[in-house]
């Protein structure tokens, strides 16, 4: 019992968080550099509920967390009735979209469904305390950090999984709330 309570103890939030050791890496979408097409292709491709937007690949500086089936309005409903909007229109959540040369497609401004405060904590928060923010703050999901670079993403259901692996139950039987 007591080096169970150890260990519940010691686990934080980067042994819960995805991607794990040797998964491919957090499917983000950078804030003023992909195309309809490449958004398309990375909902098409993929089925998590939201994605965390970053300033760029390389940098991984948080922008904020878009959720999959606002993508997904959004882009059908300017294909269908923006002018000027294409597959390798430039998509933008950012406030003031960079002026492209004039001849390229019209820019998907998407700012307006982007949660700009999703929740994060650090990759060394105790799992206790991220249980508990959950809880409380009633989260579906939370960014992990390190030194304010995106580390990676637990979910609701990562945490019920947590519950049920400490306590060695089955994730249905737990009441969550
Ligand atoms: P749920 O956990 O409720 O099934 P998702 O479908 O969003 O919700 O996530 C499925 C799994 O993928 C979870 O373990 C989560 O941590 C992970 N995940 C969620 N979003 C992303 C993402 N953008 N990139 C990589 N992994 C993700």
């Amino acid at each position: 019992l007591e080096a169970k309570e150890e260990f519940s103890h010691k686990t934080r939030a980067m042994d819960v968080m995805r991607p794990r050791k040797n998964d491919p890496p957090l499917t983000v979408i950078t804030q003023d550099s992909m195309t309809v097409e490449d958004v398309e292709t990375i909902v098409t491709n993929t089925t998590y509920s939201g994605y965390p937007v970053v300033v760029s690949r390389a940098s991984q500086r948080l922008v904020g967390f878009v959720l999959r089936r606002d993508l997904i309005i959004s882009i059908e409903n300017a294909r269908k009735k923006q002018d000027g909007i294409v597959s390798t229109s430039i998509i933008c959540f950012t406030d003031y979209c960079p002026p492209l040369p004039p001849s390229s497609p019209s820019v998907l401004k998407l700012r307006s469904i982007l949660d700009l405060s999703p929740f994060t904590v650090t990759d060394e928060t105790p799992m206790e305390i991220v249980v508990d923010i959950f809880r409380k703050l009633g989260l579906r999901q939370c960014l992990v950090t390190h030194n304010g670079k995106l580390l990676g993403i637990i979910t609701k259901k990562d945490v019920l999984k947590h519950i049920a692996q400490m306590a060695n139950q089955d994730p249905e039987s737990i009441l969550f709330n």
